[in-house]
């Protein structure tokens, strides 16, 4: 037993429509896990019932035997689960440093105050992940002017600044290129190999997913249909018949 996210009974309906039925998984430490359908099939939904964005009709949701479910996003964020990629994480009037040292302030419980600039304050820290991230030479430019795929770096940056166990991704490379995303996620994948943080995500572009993911769960409008080694869903029936059916594909195989 050394889940680090368990999920039972996870559900929300809006109106009529079951976004996400009974869902149920274990995320294993250190697994990268994808979870994937196609549209509307309720990934950001669950996403969001795991972030504490979206309070779940039913189920829990256990981080290291704490049940998220119930808890505000900051709380969730404070026990060490992180998230990545909302672009309105950073701050446009702070330089790239500079944000990074914000979030390094909220992870040591400072106060978090956007308009009180953290000159000094975790400086080298910082440096040394924006080292780690490719974009120490970016430091002490505004983040407004960052090319679209560096607020991404810089993004992941921030997140890890919070020193998380387990990091929630929905969509991470999206609006990228195809090349920019395998070189967005193949940072990603070394950092969190060496660091052993487990990997929840979603991205719609199935190279991506079927390079690096260990396991991938897919959902057909709200409830999982399949949920095995990348080679095991790609040779699933029932998975091909969705992605068929939706004209897109799983993957070269
Ligand atoms: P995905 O991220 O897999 O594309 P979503 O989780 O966004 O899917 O959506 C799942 C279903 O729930 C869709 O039918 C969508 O229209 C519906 N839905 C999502 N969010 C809301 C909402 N806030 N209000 C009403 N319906 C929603
Ligand atoms: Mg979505």
């Amino acid at each position: 037993m050394n889940a680090v996210l368990e999920v039972r009974g996870l559900s929300k309906a809006f109106g009529g429509v079951h976004a996400v039925e009974d869902l149920g998984f274990d995320l294993r430490a250190g697994e990268r896990l994808a979870l994937i359908g196609p549209n509307g099939a309720g990934k950001s939904t669950s996403f969001q019932m795991l972030m504490g964005e979206l309070r779940p009709d039913a189920g829990t949701a256990c981080f290291e035997g704490v049940d998220l479910v119930g808890m505000e996003p900051r709380e969730i964020w404070a026990l060490g689960v992180g998230r990545t990629f909302q672009i309105t994480s950073v701050f446009a009037s702070m330089t790239v440093a500079e944000n990074v040292q914000t979030a390094l302030q909220a992870r040591n419980g400072q106060s978090f105050d956007p308009f009180r600039r953290a000159r000094a304050l975790h400086r080298d820290e910082a440096i040394s992940l924006l080292e780690r991230v490719g974009m120490a030479e970016q430091a002490d430019r505004p983040a407004s002017v960052l090319a679209y795929g560096d607020v991404k770096r810089l993004e992941f940056a921030i997140a890890l600044a919070g020193e998380p166990r387990l990091l929630l991704m929905d969509e991470p490379t999206a609006g990228m290129a195809p090349r920019e995303r395998h070189a967005l996620m193949d940072l990603v994948s070394g950092i969190v190999a060496e660091r052993g943080i487990s990997v929840l995500f979603t991205e719609h572009d199935m190279d991506v997913v079927f390079g690096h993911a260990d396991r991938i769960m897919v959902l057909d409008r709200g409830r999982l249909i399949a949920d095995g080694t990348p080679d095991a869903v790609r040779a699933d029936a029932k998975v091909r018949s969705v992605y068929l059916g939706s004209g897109a594909e799983t993957g070269h195989a």
